[in-house]
């Protein structure tokens, strides 16, 4: 008798174990390699742009994934809102260099013709300064320097960090502008000139009032030969200087005569609205956790006339989150609802500074504490050079910084049900690419919410008119789409929330 009811009972926890596991392949069978072309095909067609934050593009991808989060069912995201949208309205502001330019011996050079400004300072009125030699820019030699309300010249082509470093330090110091030569000919800098033409011209972007540091002055560039005329107008003179200060001759520098600049640095500032796309799946049970699976669906747009249609960046993770909801969607029609509940996000501005995540962790449509995780995907539907060979792979980033909990679990479900090749090389902390803060999910893990990260690695289409849909690896995009899937229909269902590592 005792053993029948074991028996029984075994076979009963086996049947609903079985039964559970046939709905949850019931559902994840739903992500198909068909649906997730036929949505990325529309994505990051020609006719979208290449989805430029704020412009035309990116409102036609807003539209689409909205018509798509209604059409399957799920509820707006903005519940704050009477009544509730899709639509999350992100303010930002598009900053682009207004007039700026140096004065040299009573002439105008303008930016990026015979300067260039990098930098956010604003000197609406034309001011005029003295300005000095400093060499190379080493701390040995400016901290015998005095630059109160100077300007500051040095000769140095290390690079922008180097450039960074010796404008904070004579920040410090009271100094009010760094000019920088950091290139040999009037040709070289005329190419750089071009560049940095082509680049900030169009503006950046940023939420109001954010990222514009007005105390940094920022720096000119400028050519030797503009240098040399500021300064002693001797060119020998400073090459000499240069070689006694390297000598051992610390005072080498002070034999430069000082010479003056006026300046004027301004910025044109428009504001724009994007948004964030949610839609909303509310959980059975725990209703107030919130699991939030997120993907940037914008871009970087054209260049010229040739477009950017972004279909791995991030056109393969969008139309990953659309499966995975529309999955989930269909659980819950069928009296399969998950007992957490999920946002599925389509975020604006990540190619501009993370500023879509921003705005959201700022202005949180649910409560961040109880925001138990964020699943976010960037760039899941193409093949790396390492694994040219062998495509079931992903890279994840993240999931054991704030949970071990989490990490153990996406291994678990990983092994259970997908079996890709889970690398954790860009984990690393001291990985240069430094993968970890460079997409959404780290406004999330800033606010101490733990995350994973999904990546395909880095290819040579990153960013350019060739990452095109042609290219994207359906059958792999399937496979690691239902590795979120089975990540995400697991962290939505267990008992407990998962735990934050002691800190
Ligand atoms: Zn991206």
């Amino acid at each position: 008798m005792k053993k029948t009811v074991t028996a029984l009972a075994f076979c009963y926890v086996f049947f609903i174990a079985k039964g559970q596991e046939n709905i949850i392949d019931r559902y994840a069978g739903t992500i198909t390699k068909e649906d997730l072309k036929d949505y990325l095909s529309i994505l990051s067609s020609d006719a979208l742009e290449g989805r430029e934050t704020g412009t035309r593009g990116q409102k036609m991808a807003a539209a689409f994934i909205k018509s798509h989060f209604t059409e399957i069912g799920l509820q707006p995201g903005v519940s704050n809102l009477n009544p509730p949208q899709y639509f999350q309205d992100v303010p930002l502001e598009i900053s682009s260099p207004g007039e700026t330019y140096l004065v040299v011996n009573g002439q105008r050079k303008e930016n990026f013709h015979k300067v260039i400004y990098y930098g956010t300072q604003n000197v609406p009125e034309e001011s005029e300064i003295e300005v000095v030699f400093g060499g190379d820019g080493q701390n040995e030699v400016l901290k015998s320097m005095d630059l109160k309300d100077k300007g500051l010249v040095v000769f140095n082509k290390a690079g922008f960090q180097a450039y960074s470093t010796i404008r904070k330090k004579i920040q410090e110091m009271g100094a009010k502008a760094l000019l920088v030569v950091n290139t040999d000919s009037i040709e070289a800098f005329n190419k750089l000139a071009r560049q940095f033409e082509n680049y900030m011209g169009k503006g950046s972007l940023q939420l109001p009032s954010k990222n514009t540091d007005e105390q940094n002055i920022g720096v000119f560039f400028l050519p030797p030969e503009l240098a040399v005329e500021i300064l002693d107008n001797d060119v020998d003179h400073i090459e000499k200087a240069i070689e006694a200060q390297k000598a051992g001759d610390s005072k080498a520098f002070n034999k430069i005569k000082p010479g003056k600049i006026g300046y004027k640095i301004t910025r044109e500032v428009k504001t724009i609205v994007s948004e964030n796309v949610l839609g909303y799946l509310e959980g059975n049970e725990n209703k107030e956790e919130l699991i939030i699976i997120t993907a940037h669906y914008d871009h970087i747009g054209r260049v010229g006339d040739e477009i950017n249609n972004g279909a791995d960046d991030d056109g393969s993770g969008t139309v990953a989150v659309m499966e995975i909801a529309q999955a989930f969607a269909e659980a819950k029609q069928n009296g399969h609802g998950p007992r957490r509940s999920i946002l599925f996000m389509a975020v604006t501005g990540e190619e501009k500074g993370l500023l879509g995540s921003q705005y959201y962790v700022e202005n949180p449509v649910y409560r961040l504490e109880n925001t138990m995780v964020n699943l976010n995907i960037d760039m899941i539907g193409r093949i790396d050079a390492k694994y040219e060979a062998h495509h079931d792979y992903v890279y994840l980033v993240g999931s054991d910084r704030l949970s071990n909990e989490l990490h153990e679990i996406s291994e678990n479900i990983n092994e259970k049900y997908t079996g890709l090749k889970l690398d954790y090389t860009y984990n690393d902390e001291n990985h240069p690419d430094r993968i970890y803060y460079r997409s959404d999910h780290w406004n999330f893990a800033k606010n101490n919410i733990p995350v994973i990260f999904y990546f395909n690695g880095t290819h040579p289409d990153y960013h350019r008119p060739t990452d095109t849909v042609d290219k994207i690896a359906f059958e792999t995009l399937q496979k690691r789409t239902k590795l979120i899937f089975h990540t995400a229909w697991e962290l939505a269902n267990r008992e407990n929330r998962i735990a934050l590592n002691k800190q």
